[in-house]
């Protein structure tokens, strides 16, 4: 798959639309993260889910290609920051309609993340090994461990032989890094909105830390479990940016870091009447932060009738199928074995939502001749012909924007249906956001079509 041409455009092609919004210019957010978070948001939120869900519509993929939902960048059992087993993973999988895991272990030698690692079916869930390493996100399609030295194109070749996949991974960490020769790059990390947002974790640290905050957190984590996970989620910029810069030189598949770990749990122990410590699952106690009274009067309330050792909280945040619905990286393959996913990835036939939203199953891109026959799908060339259309169906009414290198050429707002006539080449993808709570929110990023 790696014979596939990647052939340059003229990044002078959109020159013609400089004037127009770019990818860094998105929709207006209305609410803070922690704005997000109050109960009265999170049900506004909840409401406006649920209306969209009995406002859905099932669109019938393409004939021969099947809609799965993927997960790339997702870890299990594999450091000491990690949360979750791959049993647990194949559970909660099932629970949210995954079809395919591209596993991404931590590199952590001798041990091989290939060999030995769950690979194939398991239990109708397809498992694919790999590794996050040396910045990228690996997929090889045999064990490479003796070749782990190796740096910079000598890595990506040797991953990218015999229909490896390589992402550049945690974009914002390597803006300037190279893309010629990647299978694409990530264009969302579940991470980086987490990372980028150090207020809410200090808020959250308070909250679990007074009584009437902290009740109202659980029944938050209760009642809007989803919508308190994507209370973080940010238009990734930063990635967007990287990836049209780059899409201007070379076809790149878009995917979605999901980073899942199970290691958001946020538990709270009893130390004595006037001290807790306040920490995560995977924290050992030595490591857990300590707290006391005269910092947080809250406590005293907190400790009152229990005893030292006492778990006073646990908030499970990102249990794997809640991370699953949060983001993923829908592909359209001809069927659910590995050599069809890596095909799809390798072309590009992808986009990345946020299901929690509503379920993109079905979403569609691509361009249409003159006569209205379907020509490419997302993530394929196409020519510039007299009549050539953009096209896209999906399963609900959105705010569509299309971009082309960055700029925004054409926008529509309320429309299940999206159609624009081409003039000019380029790399061309499309964003659909939905509006909960009366504020945009980013839904559906697909895949260019790159008109040459
Ligand atoms: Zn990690
Ligand atoms: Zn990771």
């Amino acid at each position: 798959m790696n014979t596939l041409s990647r052939r340059f455009v003229s990044p002078l092609a959109c020159l013609l639309f400089a004037s127009a919004a770019t990818a860094a210019d998105p929709l207006p957010r209305k609410h803070s993260n922690i704005e997000r978070l109050s109960l009265a948001h999170l049900a506004a939120v909840h409401v406006d889910v649920e209306k969209l869900k009995a406002q859905r519509v099932d669109i019938p993929t393409r004939p021969g290609v099947h809609d799965y939902r993927c997960i790339l960048h997702a870890h299990a059992g594999d450091s000491a920051h990690t949360g979750g087993t791959l049993p647990e993973m194949l559970a909660d999988a099932k629970k949210a309609g995954v079809h395919a895991i591209l596993l991404t272990d931590h590199y952590r030698p001798p041990a091989d993340f290939i060999d030995g690692r769950w690979r194939g079916l398991k239990d109708g869930v397809l498992f694919i090994p790999g590794a996050e390493v040396h910045g990228f996100l690996a997929y090889p399609t045999r064990s490479i461990l003796q070749r782990m030295d190796l740096k910079g194109s000598d890595f990506v070749h040797t991953v990218t032989a015999d229909d490896g996949l390589i992402f550049l991974s945690h974009t914002e960490e390597r803006k300037d890094h190279p893309v010629v020769g990647l299978t694409g790059l990530e264009i969302y990390n579940r991470h980086w909105d987490a990372k980028r947002d150090p207020g809410s974790i200090v808020a959250l640290g308070l909250m679990l830390t007074d009584p009437k905050p902290l009740a109202d957190l659980e029944k938050a984590v209760r009642l809007y479990p989803d919508e308190v996970l994507a209370s973080q989620c940010d238009y990734p910029d930063v990635y967007l940016t990287k990836w049209d810069e780059g899409t201007k030189q070379v076809r790149l598949t878009g995917v979605a870091a999901n980073d899942c770990h199970h290691n958001q749990v946020f538990i709270v122990k009893m130390v004595d009447a006037e001290t807790v410590l306040l920490g995560t699952n995977v924290d050992a106690d030595d490591k857990m932060r300590k707290l006391t009274a005269g910092f947080r009067p809250g406590i005293k309330e907190m400790t009152r009738g229990r005893k030292p050792g006492d778990g006073l909280a646990r908030l499970d945040f990102d249990p794997y199928y809640r991370s699953f619905r949060n983001s993923a990286t829908h592909v359209l393959a001809p069927k659910l074995d590995e050599p069809a996913i890596r095909s799809a990835l390798q072309a590009g036939h992808a986009y990345v939502a946020h299901d929690w939203m509503c379920d993109a199953t079905g979403f569609r891109f691509g361009a249409a001749d003159v006569k209205g026959e379907t020509t490419a799908g997302m993530g394929d060339e196409v020519k510039l012909s007299a009549g050539l259309k953009l096209t896209a169906r999906l399963p609900l009414p959105a705010y569509v924007r299309l971009l082309c290198h960055g700029q925004e050429v054409a926008k529509s707002e309320g429309k299940t249906e999206f159609e624009y006539a081409v003039t000019q080449p380029g790399a061309y993808r499309l964003e659909a956001w939905l509006k909960l709570d009366g504020e945009w929110r980013p839904w559906i990023f697909a895949n260019p079509v790159y008109v040459r």
